[in-house]
């Protein structure tokens, strides 16, 4: 089996050419052509063959097919119909896959994992297109699903934010969105040589491990300060929040400041997300 595998460019654009395929910029379509890469993303992102993996955008499933090899079941996710022959043929040998066509940011996701995983938790590998990387994160994690982990190719720019450090420029809301759900590592840097067509940005492996237990906080009021403290980075957070129309009484935010034992002159950006999560619980009406 080994030589029929996806990797290497000629064998993508035979495959490909044979199918009249064209790459679509709209659509993110960056494949990968390295098996090294597709090898140790899998790796990182811990498959074994007691798990269930749903994949966002299989292309022509180089990516699927390793984990196909390593998981129990793979179910794919792929917004591109013109794919389908591809994927037939490529995915053909392989009676643990799924390929299940829409968008991912409109299927019902839930009822899907209900319905193809046994009522298993499952594990998110994906190379994701570029022009939808926050969305979809924002809806796999906010959306209360059975995930143990997600692993995902992200321009790496968006990777290195999930995972910044207070006082630095990389450092806000994303991080504490991505932050407040799961506890984010970077996995690997990979070159734009490794795809074909080649974008023009490096991307990074990142993989968020779900959090079992939320942060004991009030979620809303959360969010509400760290887009507000953001909104305005350069402002002492008690300006940014009266500047944002957040809370207008300046001196109801210096006591709550004061109860959840932050200074007053900080910056958001000075504020690491246990800050945040206890300056929310003393401020539950937002
Ligand atoms: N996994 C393949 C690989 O690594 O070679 C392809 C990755 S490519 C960066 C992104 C894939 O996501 C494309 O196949 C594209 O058609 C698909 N895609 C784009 N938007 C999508 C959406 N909203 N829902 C599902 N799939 C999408």
């Amino acid at each position: 089996m080994e030589n029929k595998r996806l990797y290497s460019p000629s064998q993508v654009r035979e495959v490909l050419d044979r199918h009249g395929f064209t790459f679509s910029k709209g659509l993110g379509q960056n494949f990968l052509i390295d098996g090294n890469i597709v090898r140790k993303i899998v790796k990182s992102a811990d498959i074994t063959k007691d798990d269930y993996v749903i994949e966002i955008g299989p292309g022509m499933g180089t990516l699927t097919e390793e984990l196909a090899l390593n998981a129990k079941k793979v179910i794919a996710i792929e917004i591109d119909e013109r794919l389908r022959p591809v994927l037939a043929e490529t995915l053909e040998p392989y009676d643990n896959v799924d390929v299940v066509y829409g968008d991912v940011l409109k299927l019902p996701l839930k009822e899907i994992i209900e319905d193809k995983c046994e009522g298993q938790s499952v594990k998110v590998v994906a190379n994701l297109p570029y022009y939808v990387t926050t969305p979809i994160i924002g809806r796999l994690i906010e959306e209360d699903l059975p995930l143990q982990s997600i692993s995902v190719m992200v321009q790496k720019e968006v990777a290195d934010r999930m995972v910044a450090k207070p006082h630095t420029k990389d450092y806000g809301s994303l991080t504490l969105f991505v932050g407040f759900y799961t506890e984010p590592q970077i996995m690997m840097k990979v070159p734009k040589t490794v795809f074909m067509p080649q974008p023009k940005i490096d991307s990074s492996v990142i993989k968020l491990n779900v959090r079992k237990e939320l942060p004991d906080t009030n979620r809303d009021s959360y969010f509400k300060l760290v887009r507000a403290a953001f909104s305005k980075r350069r402002k002492t957070l008690i300006n940014a929040l009266s500047t944002y129309g957040l809370l207008a009484d300046k001196e109801a935010i210096r006591e709550a400041l004061k109860r959840a034992g932050i200074e007053e002159s900080v910056r958001g950006e000075d504020l690491e997300m246990d800050d945040y999560v206890r300056l929310a619980r003393e401020l539950p009406n937002l």
